[in-house]
């Protein structure tokens, strides 16, 4: 770790500093940039972050501060910042060909060879490749793509697709709506018609006396029930999250996906699912729906993908829905699908995880120490639980761990509270109402997972001082 002195020495110095004083940027950045997810006045008042560089697990803001990327990003730098080899693949090919559709019939060396690597990764018979800029337009794809399914098989009033309550599966109006996060629904008219939601399956917030098996299989068998209700001759689709990752790393009961492949069998409808973030090396397998052995007919992709070092996203689709879609002029595509220089990046990102063997590591051994590290919180007074599957994790505050007690704040001002302190010694995690959640680069080392917990600790303890002073261990 680099710390503010030696910054100053640093050879890449100009790389760093060779910008307005930080106050100029962030004045100019309030005046001119509006962000995603944000409340534009509070951050005014605050001053946004500015990021100026990253190596590895570390990233550095414009005043010479260094954090441990707890997030890798947005769940997506999964071979860590700073690697050359995306950078120079990505001069290469706009050097090349720095862009070309794939709209009338024509296709570029790019796409062809991340298509053919994809399905090569891929589980069983998802050999296909639609590809999209992000896992929002992807997810849009997926709407059309599975109405226009059923439709080409005749059955056009087959299109209501079943979706969870807290899912996240993008921004735009599409993905949006599959999205179960009310507070996005509430503005803008979402969701559109025809998507229906069911419960998610979080024990800890929502199990109420069942054990978190019994649980399990109640929120499976919801998906049954709204088939029953609404016609099996109406469900097109059911799409999720292996698990749910910006709902707050909700890990599943183990009774809960083989429930939900049980009814997606026994039903004529098509399984979706959402790998944006399970993707690419984050539960230790490929795919999320390894791991959780699940047997989809639709993946959706993104995030991982590239490492985030170029914007791409895609569906990766089975030869059954392929050959029915094949059929016809599918009307739906993007200037950008298959940009070439994205695919280069997410070859170069793919090539790297295979053979530097990043995806077995986090099966075997820098997973499992994380996991180890990850529990050793759970002893912590404010600590309710800990949960992780390869290099994603959660942990949920409260005020009592017995009857797992929410907060008597409101939901959010704790998790908001840790989350600060985390940034305060220099430690990037994201929280989720009350739970703090992990997703870091799928490189870290085990030195830098031991760094992880003990700033985590120490954010755990600064955060419980707080709410004792402030007569904030109080239940709701
Ligand atoms: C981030 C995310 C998306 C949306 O991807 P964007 O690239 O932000 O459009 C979709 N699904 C899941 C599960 C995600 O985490």
């Amino acid at each position: 770790m680099r710390g503010a002195a030696t910054l100053r020495k640093a050879p890449l110095m100009n790389m760093i500093t060779n910008h307005m004083p930080t106050e100029e940027l962030r004045a100019l950045d309030s005046a001119h940039h509006m962000h995603p997810f944000t409340h534009n006045n509070d951050l005014t008042k605050k001053g946004a972050r500015v990021i100026t560089r990253a190596r590895g697990v570390t990233l550095t803001d414009s005043d010479g501060n260094d954090y441990l990327d707890a997030m890798a990003g947005l769940w997506c730098v999964n071979i860590g910042y700073g690697r050359t080899e995306p950078a120079d693949a990505s001069a290469r090919q706009m050097h090349e060909l720095p862009f070309y559709n794939t709209f009338f019939q024509t296709t570029h060396v790019p796409a062809i060879a991340l298509s053919t690597k994809l399905a090569e990764l891929a589980p069983r018979d998802l050999n296909h490749v639609f590809f999209a800029s992000s896992g929002s337009e992807a997810n849009d794809t997926n709407i059309r793509l599975v109405r226009t399914y059923w439709a080409q098989k005749g059955h056009p009033d087959k299109n209501i697709i079943i979706s969870r309550k807290n899912a996240y599966h993008g921004s735009s109006v599409g993905s949006g709506s599959l999205g179960g996060m009310t507070f996005m629904h509430e503005q803008g008219g979402l969701p559109i018609p025809n998507i229906h939601h069911i419960d998610q399956p979080d024990w800890w917030n929502e199990g109420g006396d069942m054990s978190p098996e019994e649980f399990g299989l109640e929120r499976a068998q919801q998906l049954e029930k709204a088939i029953q209700d609404l016609g099996e001759n109406r469900v097109a689709a059911f799409i999720a999250e292996p698990i749910q990752g910006a709902g707050g790393v909700i890990i599943p009961p183990s009774t809960y996906w083989p429930e939900i492949q049980r009814i997606c069998d026994a039903y004529d409808i098509l399984l979706i699912a959402d790998e944006v973030i399970c993707g690419f090396g984050r539960t230790g397998k490929w795919f999320g729906s390894e791991t959780l052995n699940i047997r989809p007919d639709i993946m959706t992709i993104a995030k991982g993908l590239s490492s985030g070092y170029a914007p791409i996203g895609g569906s990766i689709i089975s030869d059954e829905i392929a050959a029915v879609i094949d059929n016809c002029e599918f009307a739906h595509g993007y200037t950008y699908s298959g940009h070439p220089v994205s695919c280069a990046v997410a070859l170069e990102n793919l090539r790297i995880l295979q053979e530097e063997g990043i995806v077995d590591r986090v099966a075997s051994t820098t997973g499992p120490l994380m996991a180890e590290t990850w529990h050793s919180l759970a002893d912590h007074p404010l600590v309710g639980e800990t949960n992780i599957v390869g290099m994603m994790g959660s942990m949920v505050m409260t005020p009592d761990k017995e009857s797992r007690a929410k907060f008597a704040s409101e939901s959010g001002a704790v998790g908001l509270i840790c989350r600060e302190n985390c940034f305060k010694n220099g430690l990037v995690m994201r929280h989720v109402g009350d739970r703090m959640i992990i997703s870091p680069p799928l490189v870290i080392t085990p030195k830098e997972i031991k760094t992880l917990g003990d700033r985590a600790r120490l954010a755990l303890d600064l955060t419980y001082k707080h709410l004792k002073s402030e007569g904030m261990l109080k239940a709701a």
